[in-house]
């Protein structure tokens, strides 16, 4: 087997991190919106629920997310409004009373909530749909403006996942990245958060930011082992200031040489598996006892635009500016602009601004990516096709990885090994039908 450096060296190359088949960038406005409206009504099982919440105290320059800077508390409350009146737009064109087994705030800071418009929130939750008892309700939480009320408030409404994000505990990083949030607060969260009743914690970390090195990052690794988190999620910091340029800041300081980068996430990858944790794939970490373990044991680990979750087949049904929703044969997204996005919900009009309806190639291609992401093994009689005359030639380029060791061939099948966990978006890549279409840079794969 090659060294592990090498065969990252070997492998990075752009890629997308599919949350989505066919990704985001073949999302199109021309896609016929009534077709879009009547899939999503079409169906009346359980699904899961998006909600955006666009608003942030301050801009961090390394971010991805479409949000915006806002110290005024009352858009939050015209938002929440504007949110409910997209729920009634949906109601009016004949949406049912569905009922939810997951729940995902995001944002933005969903926190920059006041506890009085979190429970109005939860209230038009509940109004709009019925909730089942094991529903998974989880909320991505900023500690910098948290406070014990939001918790409780968050509390009160049934969140029982919380999502903190910590990125980096290094004052000197913070600094170059806008993001300054001492350890204490991280610790305040999470005893909030836990007296409250919410002790499922996941940490987000971000590796590759300025003046960060595998020896700065390990205090930052001991900060989050300190918030017992059941949960991990390592994302590499994509720099794509030709799509964020507020990126741009982030060039004032030295980003980490790629080499380093690396080095920064194989010690993370070594520490979280030495505190037994056991690496999901990609970006996520999970201890035994986590959801998401059983997930991948029991088949019903699924990707989203969230990342990994643990309700493979529901349809996720996303409100709010730029959220995505997916039905088993389409993916929708609302527009981008907070302009936009409120003049049609004010006009009676389901703010979509782009989407694609898939075809039975996409679909089938679909189920094979999921399966490299989620379950680590593809088998050829699962997708009702001649599969290895259909994919020959990604079957050929595939026995190169099987000679660097990422997956083992079968007769029946091929699994991705321990080792190729580390490069599932290359193996997914192969199967992907629509990677030179598009037009989009994507970030490194690894
Ligand atoms: S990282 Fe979070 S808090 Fe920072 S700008 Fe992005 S969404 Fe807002």
């Amino acid at each position: 087997m090659k060294d592990i450096k090498e065969l990252i060296a070997k492998y990075e190359t752009p890629g997308p991190r599919y949350t989505s088949y066919p990704t985001a960038p073949h999302f199109s406005p021309d896609t016929d919106k009534e077709r879009l409206k009547s899939l999503a009504l079409s169906s009346s099982a359980p699904m899961s629920l998006y909600i955006h919440v666009p608003f942030c105290r301050d801009l961090c320059w390394f971010c991805g997310c479409t949000s915006s800077v806002c110290r005024d508390q009352s858009k939050a409350d015209e938002y929440v409004g504007l949110l409910d009146s997209e729920l009634l737009l949906w109601c009016s064109e004949g949406m049912q009373r569905r009922q939810l087994r997951q729940i995902h705030i995001g944002g933005g800071t969903p926190n920059f909530l006041s506890a009085e418009q979190t429970e109005r929130l939860g209230e038009i939750i509940r109004r709009h749909f019925s909730i089942s008892p094991d529903c998974e309700f989880s909320v991505e939480f900023d500690p910098r403006t948290l406070s014990e009320e939001k918790v409780k408030a968050f509390a009160k409404i049934g969140v029982n996942r919380a999502s903190i994000g910590v990125q980096d505990t290094n004052p000197e990083v913070q600094k170059a990245v806008n993001r300054i949030q001492p350890q204490e607060k991280n610790e305040a969260a999470a005893a909030w958060l836990r007296a409250a009743g919410i002790r499922e914690i996941n940490i987000d970390l971000i590796y590759g930011l300025p003046l960060q090195s595998a020896r700065s990052f390990a205090k930052t690794l001991e900060d989050a082992e300190k918030l017992a988190p059941t949960r991990v999620a390592l994302f590499g910091y994509a720099h794509v200031p030709w799509m964020k340029p507020t990126q741009k800041n982030l060039e004032k300081h030295p980003l980490p040489a790629p080499d380093e980068k690396v080095e920064i996430f194989l010690s993370a990858k070594e520490f979280f598996e030495k505190n037994g944790y056991e690496y999901i794939g990609l970006d996520h970490f999970a201890k035994p006892s986590d959801a998401l373990i059983a997930a991948r044991k029991n088949g019903t680990l699924h990707r989203n635009f969230q990342g990994y979750t643990t309700h493979a087949g529901l349809d996720n049904f996303a409100v709010g500016l730029t959220s995505i929703s997916e039905t088993k044969t389409s993916y929708r997204q609302n527009f981008k602009s907070m302009e936009s996005y409120k003049s049609l919900i004010l006009s009676g009009t389901i703010p979509i601004e782009r989407g694609i309806i898939l075809n039975g190639d996409d679909i089938l291609r679909r189920g094979i990516i999921m399966d490299i992401m989620c379950s680590l093994r593809v088998r050829y009689s699962d997708y009702g096709v001649d599969f290895k005359s259909v994919f020959a030639k990604p079957l050929a380029l595939l026995e190169k990885m099987r000679e660097d060791g990422l997956v083992e061939i079968f007769d029946d099948r091929f699994e991705v090994t321990n080792l190729g966990r580390l490069f599932l978006r290359n193996i997914a890549m192969l199967f992907d039908g629509r990677l030179s279409g598009g037009g989009h840079r994507y970030s490194k794969t690894i």
